[in-house]
């Protein structure tokens, strides 16, 4: 686990003017991972996407400051003749620790107190975020999804068991399930209404038609830094070392079509049309100022197996992200009205850490590789005004939310466009945020 250090220092400042305001996503002191390729217009461009980091209004193109002999003689010596730069290139050769390197060098070439005839040469090196295309930041070959907000999960079950919400294992175990890889997608990609079973009437047979009730899922993703073998869990000790960062999901969910395909073996076709991440993974380095405890449980509750337990854990193993979705209709668009808050809320409320879903993930000898992202499920808090899909906030559509356009709103409707954010705050450090996850919903076919 990191431990706050000099590049948390909340007086750093960048050459990069853009990245001292106080309202950017993107200090100095945050330094987030992309993939890009600088110039999206030019159809001969055939280079692999390049490995930058956010600074300000502006990415840094980390391979050619590295080619350009811009960091320092160490790093040069790790990488020296390659010409592939990117996270899971990187992590999956020389282990997660480079990337933490990669991250210094670049603040240290960033700083407003850099060498001036380096802040000349690494300027060239800078492209503006508005003009670039980003893409999916790690090769993700396999997602996992949990379920690990307890508000979310008691939210949803008293919907369809009043009187006994929780499963027995909820407070044992933390449930998750296997989703698809290959539908993740970047913010700004649109999102297709998809067709499904739907069985809505309970006397006719199930027709096959547009999903219905499309919702949204606010939740928080990670990413697999260091490998395990096949054979081999994961000590809760050693968890964190194996995440690498985090980004912001949508894990856009089909609530009729989920309704009837869920038993016996959970959600399928409701969830893997779509899923949007944002394209900065946030380091947990970056994050060692918001970490928190992790949920403290009721007195009635069991404590976790002792697998899962761990005191640096229960001290430091939750995160302290302020979490927000917003809406923006095809009419509110028409009438420039902004997008409209739809709720607020934070990880540090989730009833398992991140480092506890990775260890239950390897417990049993699956082997997590670099790029796999796993997914914390809706966050969801105790308030009404913090949960995290429309299911909760509507309650299964029989509390419409009312938007300032005057329309109305169970799920979401064709056009609809979902923005979701992210950031971290604490008194004494520099606030760092994670950038937008935004997806428009298209008609069906
Ligand atoms: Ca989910």
């Amino acid at each position: 686990m990191y431990e706050i250090n000099e590049t948390h220092d909340p007086n750093l400042r960048s050459w990069v003017e853009s990245a001292n305001d106080p309202n950017t996503d993107f200090p100095i002191q945050n330094l987030p991972f992309c993939l890009f390729r600088p110039d999206p217009e030019d159809e001969y461009d055939f280079r692999p996407p390049q490995m930058g980091v956010a600074i300000g209004d502006q990415i840094f193109d980390l391979l050619s400051a590295h080619l350009n002999g811009l960091f320092g003689r160490r790093f040069d010596d790790i990488f020296v003749g390659l010409d592939e730069f990117s996270p899971d290139f990187i992590a999956s050769m020389f282990g997660p620790e480079p990337l933490s390197d990669l991250r210094t060098e670049a603040m240290n070439v960033l700083n407003v107190n850099a060498p001036r005839s380096i802040i000349a040469n690494a300027k060239k090196y800078l492209v503006p975020m508005g003009g670039v295309e980003l893409e999916l930041p790690f090769l993700i070959g396999d997602y996992t999804d949990f379920y690990c907000s307890i508000y979310h999960a008691t939210n949803v079950g008293s919907m369809f068991r009043p009187d006994n919400p929780l499963m027995p294992n909820y407070k044992y175990v933390p449930i998750g399930y296997h989703g698809r890889a290959s539908s993740i997608v970047i913010s700004g990609t649109d999102i297709k209404r998809p067709h499904g079973q739907n069985r809505s009437d309970a006397e006719k047979p199930p027709v096959f038609i547009p999903a219905r009730n499309l919702d949204y899922e606010m939740e928080l993703g990670f990413f697999v830094g260091r490998e395990n073998e096949l054979g081999t869990p994961i000590n809760i000790r050693d968890a964190e070392d194996h995440i690498f960062g985090v980004c912001l999901v949508n894990d856009w969910s089909a609530r009729d079509i989920q309704a009837w395909e869920y038993q016996p073996l959970g959600p399928f076709l409701a969830k893997n049309f779509a899923t949007t991440i944002s394209p900065y993974v946030v380091t947990m380095e970056a994050l060692a100022p918001f970490r928190t405890p992790a949920f403290e449980r009721d007195a009635a509750d069991p404590q976790p197996l002792d697998h899962l337990n761990d005191e640096q854990n229960q001290k430091f193993g939750g995160l302290d992200i302020n979490l927000e979705v917003y809406i923006q209709t095809e009419r509110m668009r028409q009438q420039n009205i902004e997008p409209h808050l739809l709720s607020r809320s934070n990880t540090k409320d989730l009833y398992w850490t991140i480092g506890q879903m990775l260890t239950h993930h390897a417990s049993n000898g699956c082997n997590l590789q670099t790029g796999d992202l796993m997914a914390t499920g809706t966050v969801s808090g105790k308030e009404k005004n913090e949960r995290g899909c429309l299911l909760e906030m509507t309650w299964r559509g029989t509390e419409p939310i009312d938007l300032p356009s005057g329309e109305q709103r169970r799920f979401l409707e064709d056009g609809d466009e979902i923005i979701m954010k992210g950031y971290c705050e604490r008194e004494g450090f520099r606030r760092i945020g994670f950038g937008e996850c935004r997806g428009r919903v298209l008609p069906a076919d």
